[in-house]
């Protein structure tokens, strides 16, 4: 099953103690809009992961049901726990390769960078996950046709996400000789995050780098070359839809404009960086020099942030509900629920980046947000006739708070100019 839901306490407090760690030893490795940015990716990734994830496994299970010549089981305990120990393995040398493709075509690559386009490295930039990736699943067919059982290939690669969660930190330098040796390490997993040319498409692993060391593709982290996090691209956006499109819409431009019929096709799975030659001349990418890089963001005031902060906490809670009862739902209301998070979360990045019309649109979406509340809680048992208080003081407090905080936050002084990016 999978594991991913009961971690969540356990990412929330390493966020809190490393924001702890940062502001005691002044590391400022935490940017607000940046980090909001992340959990934001991370929560569109697990809601639209309800909406197609199943379709995935479905695949899997068909595969495993139908072509597996065996499956396999354990009858002890000393074999289930050598069953899940090789499901374990087996599951991240899968991994291994899904991600190097995900960093060496160009379709691909599309569907991973949103992990990739933070330009800060902490604790949120693991949690920022793509919500698109619809291939990957392909390549742990391999594991279903040795004949691993569907639950337990969900458990392993529950477990393998959240391993890879703790090596997302600049307050871990190196560790020991043969942890390093074995295991992926905040270093490593550094220098996979890096534009610097010495250190891109390296460390491809989730738990053991011994995959990177095996297939060279295994770089230390140097002293002498400190790593630039982010993308040679720079994403310039806190709009959580339009960081899972940029690439996509990038190479659907590139296939649109040649000439060549061939290249229509190639652009997409060619490999990561490949253009067309006619659409490189007319149109050339932007001269780039990660050394040179300014980091992105969009000043906002203490009472914006605030806001924005408020707003944040308020979709955690929303987007655990909604992942919580998500398997008591229908297919219609798990795509509607899915659509109106979305939107949600798109709205927040559009406050952040204080887009044309962005308090027009705060005032829609926070009646709306209230009234949607409203109708759900008013059909839960929790608010049934007799109880302690009505469905309608929640919401009605959060939209009070809500709009006090942003006719507040106007108050203040004017942010700096909006930022004309997607
Ligand atoms: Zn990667
Ligand atoms: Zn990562």
């Amino acid at each position: 099953m999978s594991l991913i839901i009961f971690a969540i306490p356990l990412f929330f407090a390493l966020i809190l103690l490393e924001l702890w760690l940062d502001w005691r030893k002044k590391t400022n490795t935490y940017q607000f809009n940046d980090a909001v940015n992340s959990l934001n990716l991370g929560m569109m990734s697990q809601v639209t992961g309800v909406a197609y994830k199943t379709i995935q496994l479905s695949f899997y299970v068909l595969v495993y049901q139908y072509l597996a010549p065996v499956h396999l089981t354990a009858e002890t305990s000393w074999g289930v726990w050598l069953l899940g120990a090789f499901a374990f393995v087996a599951y991240d040398f899968c991994y291994y390769w899904f991600h190097r493709m995900s960093h060496e075509i160009n379709v691909l690559w599309a569907g991973h960078v949103v992990h990739h386009s933070s330009e800060e490295y902490n604790l949120t930039t693991a949690l920022r996950q793509s919500s698109g990736g619809f291939l990957g699943f392909v390549f742990y067919l391999p594991l279903a046709l040795i004949g691993i059982d569907p639950l337990l290939l969900v458990t392993v690669g529950s477990l393998n996400l959240i391993y890879q969660f703790w090596v997302h930190t600049r307050h871990i330098g190196r560790m020991w000789g043969w942890y390093e040796a074995i295991f992926v390490t905040p270093s490593h997993h550094r220098v996979h995050h890096a534009q610097n040319p010495m250190y891109m498409n390296k460390n491809h692993g989730g738990v053991f780098i011994l995959w990177d060391k095996w297939f060279g593709t295994f770089q230390a982290e140097l002293d002498d070359e400190p790593v630039i996090f982010g993308v040679t691209k720079p994403l310039l956006s806190w709009n959580p839809v339009w960081a899972n499109l940029d690439v996509y819409w990038a190479l659907c431009k590139d296939s649109w404009r040649t000439a060549a019929w061939r290249d229509k096709f190639k652009v997409w799975v060619a490999r990561t960086g490949w253009r067309p030659a006619d659409v490189r001349k007319q149109f050339p990418n932007k001269v780039y020099n990660p050394y040179q890089q300014v980091k992105f963001d969009t000043p906002l005031t203490c009472a914006q942030q605030w806001y924005a902060f408020f707003q944040h906490l308020t979709l955690i809670a929303v987007v655990l509900y909604y992942l919580l009862n998500a398997g008591q739902m229908s297919t219609p209301q798990i795509l509607a629920g899915c659509a109106w998070l979305v939107f949600q979360l798109f709205c927040l990045g559009y406050y952040q980046q204080q887009r044309p019309g962005f308090q027009w649109l705060e005032l829609i979406k926070n009646l709306a947000l209230a009234s949607v509340s409203f109708s759900v809680l008013s059909a839960s048992a929790l608010f049934a006739e007799g109880a302690t208080i009505s469905a309608w003081v929640i919401p009605a407090a959060w939209w009070l708070i809500a709009t006090v905080l942003q006719g507040y936050s106007r108050t203040q002084m004017p942010a700096s100019t909006a930022i004309n990016s997607n």
